[in-house]
C-alpha cells in the first residue's frame, strides 16, 4: 500500500536502529506527544529496537484522556436536560465523570448519539428543530478546524437549536508546561505530525530555542518514528536544539492557513484545565464572542472546575510522562479495557490501553 508499506520495511528499520545505536553516547529521554505515536511504538516494538540508553516516554497527546472530568460532568448534565440530544464521538461514552458516564446516561434514557463527524451533529439539529442539539467538541488542533467549520455553518444556516460544548486543547503550551515542571527529565520531543499539518511548526521554534530542546515533527509509521528518534538524538549528541520536520510529506512550516483562519474566526484562545496537568495558560480554545450563541456553556451554564480525584489510578502521572502504564500496580489486573479504572485505559489512544493491547502479547517484529 503506497505511503504505508514503504514506511514499514524491516531492513530500513534495522538500519535506523543501528544508526541510532552508533551515534548514542549517553542516556537520553524523548517524549512522543501523540497517543497515535504511542500506539505505533507499542505495536511495532520500536522502543525495543533502540539502544538501552534511550527512553521513550509518553505524553499527554490523547484528546479523550486530557479532557477534564468537569467537562464530562457538564456533558452528563446537558444530556440529562429534557429535550436535549447530545452528540459525541464514541470514545467519550465510557470516560468516567464524577458519578457516571455517557454510556450509562444513554442506557438510562438520555438521548446521547455517537457521530463520526461534527457535521453529522449539525444534520441532527436540522432534522430535530424541536430539540436542543449539543455537540461535545474535544480534541487537539486536529479536530478544531472541523468543529469550527460546523459552528460557522450553523451560523450561516441560522440554526437556533445547535451549540457546542468545547474542550479543545493546544499542544505547544502543554509542551512548555511539561518542560517547566520541577524535575523535568525530557531531553527532546517527537511532535505530532497531524497536529502540525494544521498548525505548521513555526510556533515550536521559540520553544526549542528557549528551552534548549530538540523538537522533531514526526509521522506515525515505524520508519517515521525511528527517523524522528534518529534526528532528535543526532541533535542532542551535537548540542543542538532546533525544530526539524521529519513528516515533510504532510507538514509545511506555515501549516494549513485556511484551517487556521476558520479556527481563529470561531474560537479564541483561553486558559484550559488538562486532566493530570492542571490549568495551563492559553492552552485551549473556547467559542469567540462573535459566535457565543453557539456556546453550550452560554445556554446551559458554565463548566465548574473541581479537584480531580483518581483514587488509585495514576493516569495523571502517565499523561505527564512521569510513570509508565506497566509500572501501575493495577495494570492488567484490576484495570483492563473491560474494567478501566482510569481514562488512559478507556481511550483507544490512551497509553495504558496501548500497553495492554500490545505489551501483553508476544512481540511482533516490524513487518
Ligand atoms: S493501568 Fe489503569 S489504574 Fe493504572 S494508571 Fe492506567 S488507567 Fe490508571
Amino acid at each position: 500500500m503506497k505511503y504505508r508499506d514503504e514506511y514499514r520495511t524491516a531492513d530500513a528499520a534495522r538500519g535506523y536502529a543501528n544508526a541510532i545505536a552508533r551515534i548514542t553516547t549517553r542516556p537520553w529521554t524523548l517524549m512522543e506527544v501523540c497517543g497515535g505515536q504511542t500506539n505505533a511504538i507499542m505495536r511495532f516494538g520500536i522502543d525495543q529496537l533502540l539502544p538501552k540508553e534511550i527512553s521513550l516516554i509518553h505524553g499527554p497527546g490523547c484528546p479523550v484522556c486530557v479532557t477534564p472530568i468537569d467537562y464530562i460532568d457538564k456533558a452528563l448534565d446537558i444530556a440529562g436536560t429534557p429535550g436535549v440530544i447530545l452528540c459525541t464521538f464514541g470514545d467519550m461514552l465510557r470516560v468516567p465523570g464524577t458519578k457516571s458516564d455517557l454510556a450509562a446516561a444513554r442506557a438510562g434514557g438520555a438521548d446521547v448519539r455517537v457521530v463520526y463527524s461534527p457535521l453529522e451533529a449539525l444534520a441532527v439539529a436540522r432534522d430535530h428543530p424541536g430539540n436542543e442539539v449539543v455537540f461535545f467538541a474535544v480534541g487537539f488542533e486536529t479536530t478544531a478546524p472541523a468543529n469550527a467549520m460546523t459552528v460557522y455553518q450553523a451560523d450561516r444556516e441560522g440554526l437556533v437549536n445547535f451549540s457546542v460544548l468545547v474542550s479543545q486543547v493546544l499542544v505547544p503550551p502543554a509542551i512548555c508546561a511539561l518542560l517547566d515542571r520541577p524535575g523535568n527529565r525530557i531531553h527532546g520531543f517527537l511532535a505530532a505530525g497531524h497536529v502540525c499539518t494544521i498548525t505548521g511548526y513555526a510556533e515550536y521554534e521559540p520553544i526549542a530555542r528557549q528551552h534548549r530542546v530538540p523538537i522533531v515533527v514526526t509521522g506515525f509509521e515505524p520508519l517515521d518514528i525511528l527517523e524522528g528518534v534518529y534526528r532528535c538524538i543526532h541533535q542532542l549528541e551535537r548540542g543542538e536544539s532546533i525544530v526539524e520536520n521529519q513528516y515533510s510529506r504532510a507538514v509545511r512550516r506555515p501549516g494549513n492557513q485556511l484551517a487556521q483562519q476558520v479556527m481563529e474566526s470561531v474560537f479564541q484562545i483561553v486558559p484550559r484545565h488538562w486532566r493530570g496537568m492542571g490549568e495551563i495558560t492559553a492552552s485551549g480554545l473556547g467559542v469567540s464572542p462573535a459566535y457565543q450563541t453557539f456556546d453550550a456553556e452560554a445556554r446551559f451554564g458554565a463548566v465548574i472546575s473541581q479537584d480531580e480525584s483518581q483514587g488509585e489510578c495514576t493516569s495523571g502521572a502517565v499523561l505527564r510522562g512521569e510513570t509508565r502504564p506497566d509500572q501501575c500496580p493495577a495494570f492488567g489486573t484490576r484495570c483492563t479495557p473491560e474494567h478501566p479504572l482510569g481514562v488512559t485505559m478507556v481511550s483507544e489512544e490512551g497509553a495504558c490501553a496501548a500497553y495492554y493491547r500490545y505489551r501483553r502479547q508476544v512481540r511482533r517484529p516490524v513487518e
